[in-house]
């Protein structure tokens, strides 16, 4: 063994999804958006001056956080902005998970959660689902070090209310509450509206998923002043300039198209739901999606064999080999167009 090995920091790195490169596959395993982000995108990109790239980008990304501000209705003090919602979440981990105590978060939940609790060298415990995959909000209630939830739930798609958010915060009063809203605007009302009660609530969001984004990379985060402030400290001590211009500019002009954002985030929803009835009248069985993606299960037929049998056909989903959850296929919703082929070779595999 060389000498340098053992001061090596180790970590068991988090596995994305897989970007197959083929042209004619469906790719429905990491819950993009199958529909263009906002035309205005397409015009700042074009327009786009290349000179502006010998500068440095604004560090405080101003044009994107007041876009952002100006769409949420808040002050540009509670926005932070970093590169794609696992940046952002990374960030708050460094910052605010910095206790002896353990962090909380579910045991069925955003499997990059453990990983930077080991990067970090942050102790955490898994609280269990029940036996419906939903939250039980009293396993939030012991000492802890701080809590991170997604809401909806990934890989389950499940929502839980704004009143279980609520009981949750009610009980932790002095550790921040990180609410992982990556697929909120597919699902019900955002813990955004909680934010002004609770000065240790931080909301997580992407334009990765509803913005049809992912590429860019960017995510943000919502909070108090402070808490914001404090992110932007670690941002600050560990690199001034993660947003590039491209994607400030960009990002800026994509929040400013309400009218498409809302049209876009409605047909995944109706896509959702006619998807939902054709799995069911096949036998699929899963919780209520309120998310782009589907976390079905068929009782006859077993999980691993189906997704590598979908994969034959380059029809790409998520499969997860892990405990209570190895039988479940995580489909992201895609175009109607799309979702007809899967059911059909579905119809197919379970006739
Ligand atoms: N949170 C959850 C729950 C997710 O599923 C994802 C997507 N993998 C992310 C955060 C990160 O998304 P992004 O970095 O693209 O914003």
């Amino acid at each position: 063994m060389k000498l340098w090995e053992d001061k090596v920091r180790r970590t068991i790195p988090y596995t994305p999804g897989e970007q197959p490169q083929a042209a004619d596959l469906i790719k429905l395993n990491t819950n993009e958006n199958p529909y263009p982000p906002a035309p205005g995108v397409e015009k700042v990109k074009n327009a786009m001056d290349t000179d502006l790239l010998r500068l440095y980008p604004d560090p405080a990304a101003g044009v994107l956080v007041d876009a952002l501000a100006d769409f949420y209705h808040v002050d540009k003090n509670q926005v932070f902005v970093g590169v794609g919602s696992d940046d952002v979440l990374s960030v708050a981990f460094l910052t605010f998970f910095n206790s002896e105590k353990p962090v909380l978060f579910p045991d069925i939940t955003y499997s990059f959660y453990p990983v930077w609790a080991g990067i970090y060298r942050i102790p955490y415990e898994t609280c269990p689902l029940d036996e419906d995959f939903r939250i039980r909000p009293e396993d939030y209630y012991k000492d802890n070090g701080g809590i991170v939830f997604p809401n909806p739930n990934a890989p389950t798609a499940i929502y839980e209310s704004l009143d279980t958010v609520e009981d949750i915060l009610k009980h932790n009063r002095d550790v921040v509450v990180i609410v992982d809203e990556a697929y909120i605007d597919f699902a019900g009302k955002s813990a955004l509206e909680l934010i002004h009660k609770y000065d240790n609530l931080l909301v997580v969001q992407t334009f990765s998923k509803s913005r049809s984004m992912a590429g860019i990379r960017i995510g943000y985060a919502i909070g108090c002043p402070e808490l914001i402030q404090a992110m932007n400290d670690v941002k600050y001590s560990i690199n001034s300039y993660t947003m590039n211009l491209p994607s400030l500019l960009m990002g800026a002009e994509a929040v400013k198209d309400k009218d498409y954002f809302y049209d876009c985030v409605d047909r995944i929803k109706a896509t959702r739901e006619r998807t939902k009835k054709r799995l069911a009248a096949l036998g699929f069985e899963f919780p209520d999606s309120q998310a782009n993606f589907i976390f079905a299960r068929h009782p006859r037929y077993d999980g691993k064999a189906l997704f590598e049998a979908l994969r034959r056909e380059n029809i790409f989903v998520r499969y997860f080999n892990q405990p209570r959850i190895d039988q479940y296929l995580r489909i992201t919703v895609g175009t109607d167009e799309q979702m007809d082929v899967l059911i059909k070779f579905l119809e197919k595999y379970t006739a």
